[in-house]
């Protein structure tokens, strides 16, 4: 058998955990009386609000308008009455105003059959403009707004269009039902980039672990003659990385500080082609998305369809609750995700996962000195060096951490997984990189 491709450097092989809601098929989550819209759920500026306390809003109305370049527009996921506008946290620590939309009159899409509308006829300045509409962003995680990742600048060009469908993290398994229940929507969400970007080559990059949609989509892609591929890849954590899996698919690499493009390169996350067919092809902005909800504290682990702006409490409940009381909630997956104190949390663009883990699971144990035994160093995919940069940052020297590559640190979290000392390592260089951030806009005079 043909050895599959992967990223040479570092990297792990945690237990994926993905056996609990694999099968599951996608159900509709329940809906929340209140739903709790952030106006900011996307790298950049938060989306400038419209509406005011008392405004009655119609499903998929226009809540906040993209605030800057790098930013996205928010729409209402339910029809309401705006309660009011307050500000609240979300799991990455960040502060927000949020719209709380209390649920009342008629949905205006929900049940309803939607015509598709032909696309193959719009200009690629047509296309576009609906993604930035309909505000979508990266749904991997890093929350990027599409449209901007979608204007090439003058000069460069794509080659490579690269779906990232690997879902490395452990216990997620949103992506893998999508492309098992929506792969012909998925299919035709990659046309659509495709007509945007013109690219030479188009792969949908999948591990090994979810061959069922390895074939599934292979099989889509054949019977309609569709010029894409499907590369099913080793499983290997954080192939997910964006870096990663371009040198997985292609064999080259990003250089440090540069972005993909510089190879000809864009990729996108296999919900946010889907997003994009919803936004094209159904006039649907962004007011729902799949998320995993398990881990060993939850009673049936399962794929819901959410609104955005549903508490974590209300998924928690559609699983059956808790089957014991959790050591640890996490937006997102164990390895990357954030710790939520508040099951009010509500689900975002971002949202991949909620879990609830056990005591057992995050294997809690007493953090100490470390023991110089390099496998922090060799495990980290982007060839930095963990225990140097969190010593930095632990003795303050932060300009002499970034030197050491604390920006290229991924937050993967494989560093901190290997560790038997249980040292904090990714707690470390987020807050590095916070203060590194600070300082930079001290000196900018913000
Ligand atoms: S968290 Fe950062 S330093 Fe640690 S392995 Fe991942 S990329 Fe490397
Ligand atoms: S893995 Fe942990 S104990 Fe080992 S060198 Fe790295 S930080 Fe130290």
């Amino acid at each position: 058998m043909k050895r599959l491709n992967t990223f040479p450097k570092g990297g792990i092989h945690p237990r994926d955990c993905k056996e609990a809601s694999c099968d599951k098929v996608i159900q509709n989550a329940s809906m929340s009386n209140t739903a709790v819209v952030p106006l900011s759920q996307h790298i950049g500026a938060p989306a400038e609000c419209l509406v005011k306390k008392g405004d009655i809003v119609e499903e998929g109305q226009l809540l906040g308008k993209s605030g800057g370049f790098v930013s996205a527009n928010i729409h209402s996921p339910v029809p309401g009455e705006v309660k009011e506008i307050k500000n609240i946290f979300l799991p990455n620590g960040i502060s927000t105003p949020a719209v709380v939309i209390e649920m009342q009159g008629e949905f205006s899409r929900l049940g309803k059959a939607v015509p598709s509308i032909p696309w193959e006829g719009m200009s690629v300045e047509e296309l576009t403009a609906k993604v930035s509409e309909m505000g979508i962003v990266g749904q991997g995680g890093a929350t990027f707004p599409t449209h901007v990742k979608l204007a090439i600048p003058k000069g460069k060009t794509c080659e490579i269009f690269i779906i990232n469908a690997v879902e490395c993290e452990p216990y997620l398994t949103s992506d893998h039902r999508v492309m098992m229940e929506k792969g012909r929507e998925v299919l035709e969400g990659i046309r659509i980039i495709q007509k945007i970007l013109s690219p030479s080559r188009t792969v949908i990059g999948i591990e090994a672990n979810k061959m069922d949609a390895v074939e599934h989509l292979d099989t889509l892609i054949k019977q309609s003659g569709l010029n894409m591929e499907v590369m099913p890849l080793q499983v290997k954590y954080p192939q997910g990385a964006e870096k990663n899996l371009i040198k997985a698919v292609t064999g080259k690499e990003v250089p440090s500080g540069k972005l993909p493009l510089e190879l000809g390169v864009i990729n996108a996350n296999v919900g946010t082609c889907l997003s994009i067919y919803e936004a094209v092809v159904e006039d649907k902005p962004v007011i729902e998305r799949v998320v995993t909800v398990s881990g060993g504290a939850i009673k049936n682990p399962s794929n819901l369809k959410a609104r955005i702006g549903t508490s974590f409490r209300t998924l928690i409940e559609d699983c059956g609750g808790f089957s014991e009381e959790p050591a640890k909630i996490v937006a997102g997956g164990p390895m990357m995700g954030f710790t939520v104190y508040d099951l009010d949390t509500p689900v975002t663009k971002g949202t991949s996962g909620i879990l609830a883990l056990t005591d057992k699971e995050i294997k809690a144990a007493r953090q100490t000195a470390c023991l110089s035994c390099g496998r922090c160093l060799s495990s980290c995919p982007m060839g930095v060096n963990p225990t140097k940069i969190f010593k930095l940052i632990d003795n303050n020297m932060i300009d002499e951490a970034a030197e050491a590559g604390l920006m290229d640190c991924v937050e993967c979290g494989s560093c901190a997984f290997m560790c038997p000392a249980h040292i904090p390592l990714v707690q470390g260089f987020r807050t590095g990189k916070k203060i590194l951030r600070k300082n930079a806009m001290k000196k900018a005079g913000k």
